[in-house]
């Protein structure tokens, strides 16, 4: 049979395996979990907590959470009927569904602020490109229940901390604010008659959006629309008293933190549901896919999901984006394991299997050869390893219990009891974690 090939727009994150100074090139899950690991730290560091949500909803939840009117809803979704007949559709972002728990589980209830985090797969229909895809994962995070523009910082705040510890600097951030609903009515309005004489000059989605939703055309990504829109009215003409107070403070405190920010007003965002601050932090080597992070304010959607009115601030990153721009800097370290065992004849290997697993009970990192192949190519395995020394046990170690221990880059080799070993494991942890660092 032909091998099965995964799904367009779908990708396989590989392990990366560091064999003698050359590292075999794939796209790796080390980057993953760096920056898995620096979110989580930073976003604990600022009392968020972890949500996870289910990876398929309700279509109904995304179509009302999200806007019936947007790209995503309009024709990005993943939406099927179950065997139970339920429109149900694979998550496209993260929002609605906390929002979602956020009503179900009545979180609100617990008072204060609500601050969340997730991260996992999202799934879009679009076509396929570098930076684009349609599995592709999303970490962000959601302020519900503060009015306060400290929040819109606060979330601002963490994204670029968060983008530059991980060694970005080429980063831009736009802001804008789209004000409220009722500040967006009179703006339509205007929009509308801008944009009508030229009509016929818009791609077909915009000209469609016309009358149903005018602020989407600003966000096309269409050259020709996007020319015609530099001259259109800008929302930050109509924004009412409270918004601008809102926008005003927002400036105000991102200029207290050095945070600096470009002021873009035809930057919309894609999903219905953004109030007042709206941001994106774009990277300028990314080529066409150029925001890294997108936010901002929600204060309607938790009331329109069902929810008591509650105001609520949030951003996602997109991580392949990020995971693209780190691998043009440094190559992360590998994941090095400590020891690496070989072994033949079946007394051995049952001895051998037994003693990586109390080696690894007492934290030592241990991998098994299992190839029962002779030793000269399990040697070599172990040099291809990274390990720093190599745990042997032939038939005569078997017989009296014992093993033997080289130190790969010397070559030197002791003999060891095997018990003795496992009860010294906290000092052989340190030989081999000081002969490592001497190593780099
Ligand atoms: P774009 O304008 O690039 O389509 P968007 O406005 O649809 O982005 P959001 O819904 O705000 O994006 O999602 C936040 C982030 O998630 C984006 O800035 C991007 O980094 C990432 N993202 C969105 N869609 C995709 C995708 N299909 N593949 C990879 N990353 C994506
Ligand atoms: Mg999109």
């Amino acid at each position: 049979m032909e091998p099965l090939q995964s799904l367009p727009g779908t990708e396989d994150i590989l392990p990366q395996r560091q064999s003698a100074g050359q590292a075999i090139k794939v796209a790796d899950v080390t980057t993953w979990q760096r920056i898995e690991a620096m979110g989580r730290d930073i976003l604990q560091r600022a009392a968020y907590q972890e949500i996870r949500t289910p990876i398929f909803e309700l279509t109904r939840l995304f179509e009302r959470g999200i806007g019936e009117a947007t790209d995503v809803v309009g024709k990005e979704m993943y939406t099927f009927l179950d065997r139970g007949e339920r429109s149900v559709t694979l998550r496209p972002e993260g929002t609605a569904g906390v929002v979602r728990a956020y009503v179900q589980h009545k979180l609100h209830g617990q008072g204060g602020v609500q601050r969340l985090w997730y991260t996992g797969p999202m799934f879009r229909y679009e076509r396929p490109q570098k930076g684009r895809q349609r599995q592709f994962h999303q970490l962000g995070v959601e302020v519900l229940g503060s009015h306060d523009p400290r929040a819109d910082v606060e979330v601002i705040a963490l994204a670029t901390d968060f983008l530059q510890a991980l060694g970005l600097q080429t980063l831009t951030f736009h802001l804008n604010s789209v004000g409220t609903t009722a500040d967006r009515q009179q703006y339509r309005e205007a929009l509308v008659a801008y944009f009508t004489p030229y009509q016929a000059e818009l791609d077909a989605d915009s000209r469609q959006r016309l009358n149903r939703n005018p602020l989407r055309i600003l966000d096309s990504k269409d050259p020709k629309t996007q020319a015609i829109a530099q001259d259109a009215p800008s929302i930050l003409d109509y924004l009412g008293p409270d918004s601008q107070r809102h926008f005003d403070q927002v400036q105000q405190y991102l200029n207290d933190l050095d945070i600096a920010y470009d002021l873009n007003p035809r930057l919309v965002r894609g999903l219905d549901y953004y109030t007042h601050t709206a941001f994106e932090i774009q990277s300028a080597d990314l080529g066409a896919q150029a925001t890294v992070c997108g936010g901002g304010r929600y204060d309607g959607l938790v009331e329109q999901l069902g929810g008591p009115a509650t105001p609520a601030v949030g951003w996602a990153i997109g991580l392949e984006r990020l995971s693209l721009l780190l691998e043009q800097l440094a190559p992360p370290p590998p994941n090095p394991v400590d020891l690496y065992l070989v072994s033949r004849g079946p007394a051995a290997e049952a001895q051998a299997l037994r003693l990586a697993y109390q080696l690894r009970q007492q934290g030592m990192t241990t991998e098994l050869d299992l190839s029962g192949a002779a030793f000269g190519k399990q040697f070599k395995r172990a040099d291809r390893s990274g390990a720093i020394a190599c745990l042997i046990l032939g038939d005569s170690e078997a017989e009296i219990g014992t093993v033997q221990l080289k130190w790969l880059q010397s070559g030197e080799q002791i003999q060891l009891n095997q018990t003795a070993l496992v009860n010294e494991a906290a000092t052989w942890r340190q030989k081999l974690a000081a002969a490592r660092n001497s190593q780099e």
